[in-house]
């Protein structure tokens, strides 16, 4: 099975993961620090952003909000 790495944003901690298998991003928390982040694959490797800073389509809960809930305001 491939494994990917990410570097947790917050602490820098190393982090091995199952290679995803499609670009949905996901949350992943930190040995480390206890922190949230977010993983996202992208076609030449991942991008890693901070829970709270990643763009509403790099981010699985605004993703879920938007489709479930357009409209509320
Ligand atoms: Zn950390």
């Amino acid at each position: 099975m491939s494994v990917i790495t990410v570097n947790c944003p917050y602490c820098a901690a190393v982090r091995s993961l199952p290679a995803p298998q499609d670009y949905s991003p996901f949350y992943v928390d930190c040995d480390r620090c206890s922190e949230r982040f977010i993983v996202e694959p992208v076609q030449n490797g991942t991008m890693v952003y901070r829970d709270g800073e990643a763009p509403c389509c790099s981010d699985p809960e605004c993703r879920a909000t938007e489709m479930g809930d357009a409209g509320q305001d």
